[in-house]
This record gives C-alpha cells, sequence and structure tokens, in this order.
C-alpha cells in the first residue's frame, strides 16, 4: 500500500477519493495519523511512523478520531469533517447474524465468541442484541477474501494490515478478512473475539477513539487482562443509547474471554456454555421478577424475559410479544396473583392485567389516576393482605385487583417493612414461604409472619433457583 493510498484509505485527505496532493497535504496528513497514533507530530515519513503504518489494524477511516484530534490540538489545521460520521440505531433491541465462518475455527465457538463481544456492549448501555441463524438481521457479520465488492480500497490484503472493516448504522454490516489466522485462544493469531467487539461497535455508531487504551482505537490490541472496555468506549456507546435500563454499567476484564476453544472440552458441554451465556441477566441487571403457581421464575430485561423453572434451568431470552401480545419492552414492576392467577405488569402510569396470554378488557388502564405511583420500583401479591402491594421509594402502596385503586390509610412509609431497602427491582414469594427483594446484585429475605428481613446475600452466588448455578460453578465465568 503507498503512502498516498495509505493516507486515503483512513480519511486523512481533506478530499474524499483519489487525487493528486501537494506536498503541504501530505505534510498535514501525516501530522494527523502521527497525533491520532501517539507519535510526534512532525509531518515527515520517519521510521517510527512507517512502522506505525504496517501495523495490523482496522480498515475503518480514522476520519472522525483525527477530526477531534485536531479540534484538541489547536495548532493542527481544522479538518473537514468526512462522511463516515456514526450516525444510530433508532431502537436499542438489535438482531445480529453470523452469515459465514473463517476457515480452522468451529462455528460454536465463533457463535460463543461473538456473543460474548455483542454482550460487552449490552452490558454496558441499553443495547440489547439476539442471534438469528438465518434470514434478515439488523447486524451481519461476514468473512471475505480480496475484493468483495464494497470497492476498491476495502479490498482485504492478506494476512496483517487490515484485519476487518465496518460500517455505521444503519448499514449493518461488518466484514472480516478470511486470510487472517483468526483465534480463540490468547497469544497466538489474532483475536477474533477482539476484532469482533471493536467492529461491532462501530456498526453501532462508534468511531475509531484516540484513546490509547479504548477497545476503539484504530490498532489491533492483543486481549488483555485487563477490562476489554475502556471508559472512553464505554461513554462513547451510552451517549448513543443511554446506559443499562436498571443499575451500572458491567465490565468484565479480558481474563474472562481467553478459552473459547477450551469450552468445548470442558465437562460442561456446549449446551450448557450457551446457556450460561444466554441467562446473562445472572451478571447484569434486570428490570422485573415474579413467580407463578408452579414456582416457576419469570425474568424481564428490555423487550426479553427468561423462564427459570424449579429445576433451575433458564430458558433462553424470549421476546416479551411471544408470551403477552401487547406488553412494552423495559416494564417496571410484575406480579404474579396467588388469588386470580392473573399476571400484573406496571410501566410509567399505566398497568396490564393478563390472563395466560389474554389481556383482559379495559386493560391497559391509568392506574397512576387512582393513587397508585407512576415508575414503582416493585409490585408484589402479599397473601398476608389479600391485596398487590407497590412499592416506590422509601413508601408502599396497597390495592386491591378488583379495583387497582390506592386504599385508605396508604402510602406508608417502607419501615413497615423492616430492612427492605428502597429502589427494589423486584420481588417474589419462594415455594420456601419466605418472601425475597432483589436489587442490584443482591437479594434480601424477608419473613412474612415476622415482618422482617433475616439475611442478605448475593442471588446470583447464592440462590441457586435463580438459575446462576454455572456461573457458581467457577469453570465458566459468565
Ligand atoms: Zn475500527
Ligand atoms: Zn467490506
Amino acid at each position: 500500500l503507498s503512502l498516498q493510498l495509505f493516507l486515503e484509505k483512513y480519511g486523512y485527505f481533506s478530499q474524499l477519493g483519489p487525487g493528486t496532493h501537494s506536498p503541504a497535504e501530505f505534510t498535514q496528513a501525516l501530522r494527523a495519523f502521527q497525533q491520532v497514533t501517539h507519535l510526534p507530530p512532525s509531518g515527515v515519513l520517519d521510521g517510527p511512523t512507517l512502522h506505525q503504518m504496517a501495523l495490523p489494524r482496522c480498515g475503518t477511516g480514522d476520519g472522525q478520531s483525527h477530526t477531534a484530534q485536531a479540534r484538541r490540538a489547536p495548532s493542527a489545521p481544522r479538518r473537514r469533517r468526512t462522511p463516515q460520521h456514526g450516525g444510530r440505531w433508532h431502537k436499542r433491541q438489535l438482531s445480529y447474524r453470523v452469515v459465514n465462518w473463517p476457515p480452522y475455527l468451529p462455528p460454536h465457538e465463533v457463535r460463543l465468541a461473538v456473543r460474548a463481544a455483542f454482550q460487552l456492549w449490552s452490558n454496558v448501555s441499553a443495547l440489547l442484541f439476539w442471534e438469528v441463524w438465518d434470514g434478515p438481521a439488523d447486524i451481519r457479520l461476514t468473512f471475505f477474501h480480496g475484493d468483495h465488492n464494497d470497492g476498491l480500497s476495502n479490498a482485504f490484503d492478506g494476512p496483517g494490515g487490515a484485519l476487518a472493516h465496518a460500517f455505521f448504522p444503519r448499514r449493518g454490516e461488518a466484514h472480516f478478512d478470511s486470510a487472517e489466522r483468526w483465534s480463540l485462544r490468547s497469544g497466538k493469531g489474532r483475536n477474533l473475539f477482539v476484532v469482533v467487539a471493536h467492529e461491532v461497535g462501530h456498526t453501532l455508531g462508534l468511531q475509531h477513539s484516540p484513546a490509547k487504551s479504548a477497545l476503539m482505537s484504530p490498532y489491533y490490541k492483543k486481549l488483555g487482562k485487563d477490562f476489554v472496555l475502556s471508559w472512553d468506549d464505554i461513554l462513547a456507546v451510552q451517549n448513543l443509547y443511554g446506559k443499562p435500563s436498571k443499575g451500572s454499567a458491567i465490565q468484565l476484564p479480558g481474563k474472562v474471554f481467553t478459552h473459547f476453544q477450551d469450552w468445548s472440552s470442558d465437562a460442561y458441554g456446549v449446551d450448557q456454555q450457551q446457556r450460561s451465556l444466554s441467562a446473562y441477566y445472572c451478571h447484569s441487571f434486570f428490570d422485573a421478577i415474579t413467580a407463578d403457581a408452579d414456582h416457576t421464575l419469570y425474568i424481564f430485561k428490555g423487550s426479553h424475559f427468561w423462564e427459570v423453572p424449579a429445576s433451575g434451568n433458564a430458558s433462553d431470552p424470549q421476546p416479551l410479544e411471544s408470551r403477552w401480545p401487547g406488553l412494552p419492552a423495559s416494564i417496571d414492576a410484575s406480579a404474579w396473583s396467588q388469588l386470580s392467577g392473573k399476571f400484573y405488569f406496571f410501566k410509567g402510569g399505566r398497568c396490564w392485567c393478563y390472563r395466560g396470554s389474554r389481556l383482559q378488557a379495559g386493560f391497559p388502564q391509568k392506574c397512576s389516576a387512582r393513587g397508585l405511583p407512576r415508575h414503582p420500583d416493585t409490585v408484589l401479591y402479599f397473601q398476608q393482605l389479600r391485596r398487590l402491594v407497590l412499592f416506590k421509594g422509601s413508601k408502599y402502596f396497597v390495592a386491591s385487583e378488583e379495583t387497582l385503586s390506592l386504599e385508605p390509610y396508604y402510602p406508608r412509609s417502607l419501615r413497615d417493612w423492616q430492612g427492605v431497602p428502597p429502589g427494589t427491582a423486584g420481588a417474589l414469594t419462594h415455594r420456601d414461604g419466605f418472601v425475597y427483594f432483589f436489587r442490584d446484585e443482591r437479594y434480601w429475605q424477608f419473613d412474612r409472619a415476622k415482618l422482617r428481613v433475616l439475611a442478605t446475600g448475593k442471588w446470583a452466588a447464592q440462590l441457586p433457583w435463580m438459575g446462576c448455578w454455572d456461573a457458581n460453578a467457577g469453570q465458566v465465568l459468565f
């Protein structure tokens, strides 16, 4: 790749497309490249600059990162915006598909690595991803050799050089060079997990970051022991899509991702590893939780829910629409009534009531108009009162199922529920007779007769019936 082609390909000339450039433009372009790569900005093609240009990297241009750099350094000339500014998706639930597979890597390992790469981003933002195995998908990952019909400057160049590239929203394409020696172990070859995670960042609208530690910096990074995402990456994705719906961002260190290859041979087998990944609520936060007559748990997050039967084997995430048609995503609270066998859902000021999958006549209703709180933290059917109890901040509210309106003498102080913290995500009555409250990674076990908390701990590790058993085993780190 000639110097001119390199600088053109990566967006360092202000006019687009090939053409002739004056010596002054070359100096300017080199200086911008040196600033992005943290070299002394001499504007001269010296040894370190040539070396830097030869390193393996992402094939997507640096247009915006060096514009950002130029804005920060007043001595550098201001550069024109190139057309690769990110854009964003107008929805937060995105499907993805691995269209074909790299040679030499087992598809199920690639699938786990790709899922983990998407999970990196969903763990720190309001995004939610799911895989489709065929048909259309919002984001498609494809492996190509050489020229693959998206412009000669995007043709892959064999091992080294450009490893992959991707397009900003809403094209939803990431392309990977089939000729690289892709690997899912640490150390050997190019780590596919790291490169997929980076390219997924582009498909979400993230540009190259001038921060050295960022996953979105343009040069290939080995998988280290540290966090894969830096704060620069996290702020960039949250800037586009917001924070996780509840709780704070979860970062996972690189050492969690070094053993995709080993997973196929360990004692758990692939199905269970996939289950451990699919039950990612175990390492995240959920919107709401409840349990039905069979003591099956329902755990809600975004537009999906998980079912955890009494056996403790969590289902794959299922779309809310498939069970409760008409229910919106990201509900605030849910409860199942032992009295009527109905499911209740709350979001904003509204409430929904279902028997099975059937929305009951007259729903959704504006429950906040009848004295119930908007955005309740938690709803619980409380057998002692034969009522629904809504928790919001430092207060609780009581309503009968018939009227769904606030009963006299309420709201009252949360102090009546001795030891229950404000701001819980959900609660349920377990088959052991205790009520469990959940907030972030903790639970509180509540005695219904004594009306006080007996114990507290971490639910994923200490309550086997939450379906996170494989996370406890210490073998699989998800
Ligand atoms: Zn890139
Ligand atoms: Zn391409």
